[in-house]
């Protein structure tokens, strides 16, 4: 009974070292850049290195290179830059700041079209394609207004949308 426990032991420990890497690869820093020059440079668009870790503090990380991430806009993934802790181990992938994480279209785009709907009282002929999308992000944007802002929020969904922003949350993500 205790060699198994011992078993489960280690094997947990295994785990939780997995399980510890796993949480660590997803911090994303947010940069300036625009997304056709890193379309066009590739592998040689000049980045810029983080001056330390953002998990540790550390003063310095090393490049650890790419990962591919698609954006509207693009048929083919665009290259990004991700850099590693040498002290924490954390890999800090880095993000356009026009672009939410894990979101293809731009904050600018979703915003328009969002306005848009609010607005008219319809998507618009152009946004057939993705309209199934949008929907999607309004309905989730309405749900964090219920939850966070409560009914008193009297100001508006895209004051509500602004708001969210400010306080680092990504207004269309699922709650
Ligand atoms: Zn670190």
């Amino acid at each position: 009974m205790g060699g198994e426990f011992s078993q489960n032991s280690t094997a947990l420990k295994r785990w939780a070292s997995k399980a510890r890497t796993n949480f660590t690869i997803d911090m994303i820093h947010f940069v300036a850049a625009v997304l056709k020059d890193i379309f066009e440079h590739g592998r040689d668009y000049p980045w810029g290195r983080p001056d330390k870790c953002f998990k540790c503090g550390h003063y310095k990380v090393w490049g650890h290179g790419f990962v591919p991430r698609l954006f509207d806009g693009f048929s083919s993934p665009l290259l990004i830059k991700c850099y590693r802790c040498p002290n924490c181990c954390c890999v800090i992938t880095l993000r356009p700041v026009s672009h939410f994480s894990r979101i293809q279209s731009s904050i600018e785009t979703i915003r328009s079209r969002l306005q848009h709907r609010l607005e008219k009282g319809r998507w618009g002929p152009f946004f057939t394609l993705f309209t199934s999308r949008y929907r999607h992000w309004l309905s989730n944007l309405r749900r964090r207004i219920k939850a966070y802002l409560t009914e008193k929020w009297s100001q508006g969904e895209m004051a509500a949308f602004d708001w969210f922003i400010t306080q680092g949350q990504v207004p269309v993500s699922v709650i």
